[in-house]
C-alpha cells in the first residue's frame, strides 16, 4: 500500500508535550504534517507551565520535519489556532487531546476539581474547534479527534469530573459530524489506552511497558487523513487493537396492556424486564430515526391491541 501522507496539512495537537499527543505530533510531522506542537506544560492535575513542547519540536525538525511549539492553555483555543494560522497560514486538522486528572471520591470533589477538569477537556476542545471551524468550513476540509476515555464510556471510580466530561466530549463529536458533513469536516472520537503519566500509577508495571502511544498514533493519524472518509467515530485502541464502540437500544416495550390504560408505576415495574431486555438491540444513527422507531412500535402496539 503507499505511504499515508500529509503533506501540505497543518495538524494542530493539543497537549502533545508527552505522553499520547507527543506519539500523535511525531508521527504526523514525520509524514509531512506541519505540526504546531502544543501543550501549557502544567502537572497531571493542571497545576503549573512548563515547556514540553520544545523537545517535541526539536524532535520533529531533527527527522526534516516542519513544527513550532504552542504554550497556550486549551482554555483559550483560538491563540492555539492562530499559531497555525500565523506560522502555516493553515489549519487542517485538530486533535484535541490535552487533558489533566483530579481524581476524588465524588463527596469529595470540590467545584474546583470539577470545572478545571471540564475546562480543559471539554472547554477546551470547544474552544479550539470552534475557531477552526472557520477555516475547515471555508475550505471544505477538516479532520477533528476528540478524546475521550473508558472512564468516561463505562465510568470509572474516583473519577466523576473525568467521566462526565469525557463523555460530553462523545456527545460533542456526534453534533459536529452532524453539522460538519457537508463541509468535508469529519469528526471522530478516540478512546485510548497507553503508558503515560496519566496512566503510571494505575496500570501493572508490565501493562506499563507495553502500553505505547506509538500503537495508537498511526490509528488517530488515519482516522486524520483526508482518505478518512467515516464521522461520528468512537474508536477505542490499545496494544495495537482497535474496536468501534456505540451506544444502542434495546427493542423496548409498550408500558401497559392497550393504548386506552393508564400508565402506572406498577405496569412500568411488570414491564421492566422487557424494558432492559437487549435481544434485537440495535443502533439508532440519526435523531430522527428515533422518532421513526416509536411511530412504527406504537402503530404495532395499536394494531395488536
Ligand atoms: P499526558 O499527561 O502525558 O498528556 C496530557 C498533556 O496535556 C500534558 O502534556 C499536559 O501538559 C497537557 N495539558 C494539560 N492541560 C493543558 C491545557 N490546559 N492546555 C494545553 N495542554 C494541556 O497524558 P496522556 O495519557 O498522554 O493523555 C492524553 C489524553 O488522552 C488526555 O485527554 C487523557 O485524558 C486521554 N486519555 C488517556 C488515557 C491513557 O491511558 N493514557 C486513557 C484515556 C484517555
Amino acid at each position: 500500500m503507499d505511504q499515508l501522507r500529509f503533506d501540505g496539512r497543518v495538524a494542530v495537537v493539543t497537549g502533545a508535550g508527552g505522553g499520547l499527543g507527543k506519539a500523535y505530533a511525531l508521527l504526523l510531522g514525520s509524514r509531512g504534517a506541519k505540526v504546531v506542537v502544543n501543550d501549557l506544560g502544567s502537572a497531571r492535575d493542571g497545576v503549573g507551565k512548563s515547556n514540553f513542547a520544545d523537545a517535541v519540536v526539536k524532535e520533529i525538525k531533527d527527522k526534516g520535519g516542519e513544527a513550532v511549539a504552542d504554550y497556550n492553555s486549551v482554555v483559550e483555543g483560538e491563540k492555539i489556532i492562530k499559531t497555525a494560522l500565523d506560522n502555516f497560514g493553515r489549519i487542517d486538522i485538530l486533535i484535541n487531546n490535552a487533558g489533566i486528572l483530579r481524581d476524588k471520591s465524588f463527596q469529595k470533589m470540590s467545584d474546583q476539581d470539577w470545572d478545571l477538569v471540564h475546562a480543559v477537556h471539554l472547554k477546551g476542545a470547544f474552544k479550539t474547534t470552534q475557531v477552526a471551524w472557520e477555516t475547515f468550513k471555508k475550505q471544505k476540509f477538516g479532520r477533528v479527534i476528540m478524546t475521550s476515555s473508558n472512564a468516561g464510556l463505562l465510568g470509572n471510580f474516583g473519577q466523576a469530573n473525568y467521566s462526565a466530561a469525557k463523555m460530553g466530549l462523545v456527545g460533542l463529536a456526534s453534533t459536529l459530524s452532524i453539522e460538519g458533513a457537508k463541509y468535508n469536516i469529519k469528526v471522530n472520537t478516540i478512546v485510548p489506552t497507553a503508558a503515560s503519566r496519566l496512566t503510571e500509577d494505575i496500570l501493572p508495571p508490565d501493562m506499563y511497558q507495553a502500553m505505547k502511544p506509538e500503537l495508537i498514533a498511526p490509528v488517530v493519524a488515519y482516522m486524520s487523513h483526508e482518505s478518512f472518509e467515516d464521522s461520528g467515530l468512537i474508536i477505542d485502541s490499545t496494544l495495537g487493537f482497535a474496536t468501534k464502540a456505540h451506544l444502542i437500544r434495546s427493542q423496548g416495550a409498550p408500558l401497559r396492556r392497550k393504548p386506552t390504560d393508564p400508565v402506572t408505576i406498577e405496569s412500568v415495574k411488570e414491564k421492566w424486564g422487557e424494558v432492559v431486555n437487549m435481544n434485537g438491540a440495535r443502533r439508532i444513527d440519526k435523531i430522527a430515526e428515533v422518532t421513526v422507531d416509536l411511530v412504527e412500535k406504537l402503530q404495532e402496539f395499536e394494531e395488536r391491541s
